[in-house]
């Protein structure tokens, strides 16, 4: 193991990848934020990104990236090793390209094709304390290779009306490759992202995942917030770009939460009357612009109780 990796408690050489077939639902800003957040907390991190769009790339790095990307690592031009690159302290990236976009047809006809990432990342896993893997907006073979190599999926659900469709072959697709390809595979959890408080549908669509994974859910929310979507134009994340925005508040509760459960893996389920952050409490209620579960559903229950 490479020093100044963290052990005693936190994770080491944990894959997760980050998926959702739909576009726009958040996935880059989750993977970009939670990267950034957690190596502002000391972990040593390593950002895949597997889009040939590039926005984690892109959302991190101010000049595009020429050469060197996961496209020639996938299709065994160059070891992993040598596309990474020191983004941030703590924080490496594998920068992704236009070229990626043929990589999906390259390795079609390519045995293991499925396993590249995997074989790419076993040698470089245990120099980082999560690795954390951007994916497309697409079932597709690089997803598929995304799935193979992680330990745990984190799908971010945007809080709009279809919010849910679709997510059946997503989790299909999980338990299918956990089945065939990756026994280790599981779903870590559901981030709710793009919440907005004065939205009625984003507090349904909030109680209706949860009642689909009571113990899924992270208790952090993501809400809408203009920094959020402002912040990649700089190269920055929002942690960096405003650290005091809402948006950013609520990606460092994430990764808190994140790392709490990585201490114990049987945390996953949690009650929902309990602040997972540990914080954020004023009376019960968050932080002004601050969500998560607990405070959603106590408010959803007292409009119940007005209109009742
Ligand atoms: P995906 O990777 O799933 O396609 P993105 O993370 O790129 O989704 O997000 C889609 C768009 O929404 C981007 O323009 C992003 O800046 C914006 N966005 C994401 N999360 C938020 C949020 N919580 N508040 C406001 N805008 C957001
Ligand atoms: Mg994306």
């Amino acid at each position: 193991m490479r020093r100044g990796l963290k052990g005693g408690g936190a994770a080491v050489g944990r894959i997760i990848a980050i998926a959702n077939q739909k576009g726009g639902v958040g996935k880059t800003t989750t993977a970009v934020n939670l990267a950034v957040a957690l190596a502002q907390s000391g972990q040593r991190v390593l950002l895949v990104d597997l889009d040939p769009q590039g926005n984690a790339t892109s959302g991190l790095t101010p000049e595009p990236v020429k050469s060197g990307t996961i496209y020639d690592s996938l299709v065994g031009r160059t070891p992993l090793a040598q596309i990474i690159r020191e983004s941030r302290p703590s924080l490496y990236l594998a920068p992704s390209g236009a070229d990626l976009v043929g990589a999906e047809i390259e390795l079609a006809t390519v045995e293991g094709r499925e396993r590249r990432l995997k074989a790419e990342i076993q040698g470089e896993v245990c120099k980082y304390n999560y690795v954390l893997i951007d994916t497309p907006p697409s079932l597709g073979l690089l997803t598929l290779n995304a799935l193979v190599a992680a330990d745990a999926v984190l799908v971010p659900m945007q809080c709009e009306y279809y919010a849910l469709e679709g997510l059946s072959s997503l989790l299909a697709t999980i338990r299918r490759v956990n089945a065939v390809l990756n026994p280790q595979l599981e779903l870590m959890g559901v981030v709710l992202t793009m919440f907005d408080p004065r939205n009625r549908l984003s507090h349904e669509i909030s109680l209706e995942v949860n009642k689909h994974f009571p113990e899924r859910v992270f208790q952090s929310v993501i809400p809408r917030n203009v920094r959020i979507s402002e912040s990649p134009s700089h190269g920055l994340a929002v942690i960096e770009y405003d650290p005091k925005s809402v948006g950013a508040e609520a990606y460092r509760l994430l990764a808190l939460e994140l790392l709490e459960r990585a201490d114990s893996p049987q945390a996953t389920a949690r009650p929902t009357g309990e602040d997972a952050s540990g914080e954020v409490t004023n009376g019960g209620r968050p932080r002004r612009g601050i969500w998560n579960l607990r405070s959603i559903f106590a408010r959803s229950a007292e409009r119940a109780r007005r209109s009742g």
